[in-house]
């Protein structure tokens, strides 16, 4: 075993994190490598100064002054809660919202269809009198009176009304 992979095993052992023959391994090196042996005397003696020293204890009114930070970061935490919430929501009203523009794209033909000729006219402000009009703005009355005849023959023509 090379003394980098002794090193890595004795940082485990003081955690008790070293299984048994992991740690058969270990005293083995340390048995055939004083560099090893040093460094294992020179981390115990590290530990158990640090062990001596007593925890730090928080310097008065700690607690005091926290709580006020706290406060608003739990109103952010909050805040991206919602956000969260709403971003979840996005792909949901998408979907509605392309759901009713299909449905609208479905309808709104089916629709024009059911109208009559006067809604026709009506909604899509068309004048009824146009084709007629553009008959009497015919210069040469010969002209005129061919196509008001045509006209009337024309059944499909049903916007042409008589005048009196
Ligand atoms: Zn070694």
């Amino acid at each position: 075993m090379r003394c980098k992979k002794a090193e890595k095993f004795l940082f485990w052992s003081f955690d008790n994190r070293l299984g048994p023959e992991q740690e058969k391994k270990l005293q083995a090196h340390l048995a055939a490598c004083p560099h090893c042996q040093k460094k294992k005397a020179e981390y115990q003696l590290i530990l158990s100064d640090l062990k001596k020293k007593p925890v730090a204890e928080p310097n008065p009114y700690f607690w005091e002054r926290l709580q006020p930070k706290l406060q608003p970061r739990r109103k952010l935490d909050s805040f991206i809660l919602w956000k969260q919430w709403g971003l979840r929501t996005v792909p949901l009203s998408l979907m509605l919202v392309i759901i009713l523009a299909l449905g609208i794209i479905f309808l709104l033909p089916s629709n024009q269809e059911e109208l009559s000729q006067s809604e026709t006219l009506l909604l899509r402000n068309v004048n009824p009198f146009q084709e007629t009009q553009t008959l009497f703005e015919q210069e040469k009355p010969e002209e005129k009176n061919m196509m008001l005849i045509f006209t009337s023959l024309d059944e499909n023509s049903r916007l042409w009304r008589p005048f009196p």
